[in-house]
């Protein structure tokens, strides 16, 4: 059994899917490791912290030749992978709905491509979550970028001099990213309001000692679909929570938006006239702008300025903290292969509740259920 770790080729990816620990712990279930030369580069780690751990150094064509079982961060280009034994295994995070052509190529190599986004959020499987580990930083990240691009301070200082109050922070969407957006802001001291649609978080909005801010009188408003996840939004929600935002927005001196529905464009939550009721210096950070923006005029990989406003909309805003970001995203690859791991037959044999859920591609063809609706 033959572990591939590539190194990353996406522009601005510096994280890496093992970490000598990792590599270290497949090598204690029996496992060959190989880590493409220089794949830790941007993320701290040596190609000789790999080999200590155990793994052997190659070039591409070196770690993929007779590999079981690939490993990315991103979905590598299909092309490289050219001459892959038919049946391996890439386990990834690939990016489904927006790399579908990618997903194809795959099933044309005979790969059995694992989405790792996709993975049931299911109790059992918490420690294999790619979204939950990255997302977490990420919101923590958006934070620190907003204290960065703002020229105010975020608690409040009494000084000498003068008292200078402190930050308000608006935080909309409180998944994973955002729960954790409210915990930084408030470390950093600043007064932190929170939204969603689904109205289990305003709970978790309230334990962390944040305002939540709820659209409360539209009818038949649940918001949480599958595993957790949002759901679409009425027409009279949307509307409801315009006006609410409007004038809680005008307040405010730092937004960060984090609103995702799986499979959809991120719904747009603040528009150009709620950006020009901010006070000149405030700051947005879009956490959503890959996926189509939170925030009108938001533009992915810029800083851009609005009406005196800076919208920051980061690409890839975990990959800006690669060397914890790839701790988590190993040990999420490695919780999940060894909870599979058949001893007797010295690899993974996944079953069907999580086999079903991340499995893109098997026999040549494209079979996930997601993919094919
Ligand atoms: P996400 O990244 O899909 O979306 C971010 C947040 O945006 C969500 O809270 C969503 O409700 C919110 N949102 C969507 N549309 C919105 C709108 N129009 N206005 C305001 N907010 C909007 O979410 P996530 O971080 O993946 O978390 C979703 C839930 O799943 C959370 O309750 C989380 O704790 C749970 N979760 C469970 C597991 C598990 O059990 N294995 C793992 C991860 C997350």
């Amino acid at each position: 059994m033959k572990i591939a770790v590539l190194k990353e080729t996406a522009a601005g990816e510096r994280r890496v899917s093992a970490t000598p620990e990792t590599v270290k712990k497949f090598v204690a279930l029996g496992a060959a490791v190989a880590v493409e030369s220089g794949a830790g580069d941007t993320a701290s780690l040596d190609d000789a912290a790999f080999e200590g751990a155990g793994a052997t150094i190659g070039s591409r064509a070196d770690v993929l030749a007779d590999a079981d079982i690939i490993l990315g961060v991103q979905g590598p280009d299909p092309a490289s992978l050219t001459g892959i034994k038919s049946g391996a295994w890439l386990a990834a995070g690939l990016n489904p709905f927006g790399e579908r052509a990618r997903v194809d190529a795959y099933a044309a190599l005979g790969v059995e491509a694992l989405a790792m986004e996709f993975m049931p959020r299911i109790t059992r499987a918490q420690s294999m979550d790619i979204l939950s580990s990255q997302s977490n930083l990420a919101g923590y990240k958006a934070v620190l970028d907003a204290a960065s691009e703002y020229g105010r301070v975020f608690p409040m200082m009494m000084t000498a001099a003068g008292t200078v109050s402190a930050a308000k922070v608006f935080v909309m969407g409180v998944g994973v990213a955002g729960l954790q957006a409210i915990a930084t802001a408030r470390r950093l001291g600043a007064q932190v309001s929170a939204t969603d649609v689904r109205s289990a978080t305003k709970e978790q909005i309230q334990s962390l000692g944040a305002k939540p801010i709820f659209v409360e009188n539209v009818a038949g408003i649940e918001g949480e679909g599958s595993g957790g996840y949002a759901t679409e939004m009425s027409d009279e929600y949307k509307a409801a929570q315009a006006e609410l935002v409007s004038s809680h927005i005008a307040k405010q001196d730092i937004v960060i938006t984090t609103a995702l529905i799986p499979g959809r464009p991120a719904p747009r939550l603040i528009s150009d006239a709620q950006i020009a009721s901010m006070r000149p210096g405030s700051v947005i950070v879009d956490l959503a702008v890959e996926s189509g923006g939170n925030v009108e005029g938001a533009v992915a990989g810029e800083i851009v300025e609005k009406h005196g406003v800076k919208i920051v909309g980061h690409r890839n805003v975990t990959s800006r903290l690669s060397s914890d970001a790839s701790a988590l995203f190993a040990r999420n690859l490695y919780n999940f292969l060894s909870a599979f791991w058949d001893k007797e037959a010295g690899k993974p044999v996944l079953d069907e509740e999580i086999g079903d859920a991340i499995r893109l591609t098997q026999g040549g063809k494209v079979m996930n259920a997601r993919l094919l609706s």
